[in-house]
């Protein structure tokens, strides 16, 4: 099963470390002034790390499945 992350653009990062602060679970962490999820496999994808980077340099894209398979409803009322 995979495990969504949030994306970092590297090169919109200025290493601020306010992602670093906001992260509930203290899983962000900067290396060598570059923002880094250190424990992707702990990550709740609660996107504060998104919401508080001021710099646009986090997305947590989200999937969207419809529910449903496809197939056109059927009519309880339909003529014979
Ligand atoms: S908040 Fe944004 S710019 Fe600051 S360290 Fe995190 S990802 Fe980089
Ligand atoms: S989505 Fe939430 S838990 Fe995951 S790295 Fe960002 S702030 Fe931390």
């Amino acid at each position: 099963m995979s495990v969504a992350i949030p994306e970092i653009d590297l090169d919109k990062c200025t290493g601020c470390g306010d992602c670093v602060e906001f992260c509930p679970l203290g899983i962000v962490s900067l290396v060598n002034n570059k923002v880094t999820i250190v424990r992707p496999e702990d990550c709740i994808y609660c996107t504060d790390c998104e919401l508080f980077c001021p710099h646009g340099a986090v997305s947590c894209p989200f999937e969207i499945v419809l529910a449903g398979t496809g197939a056109p409803p059927s009519s309880p009322h339909r003529r014979k």
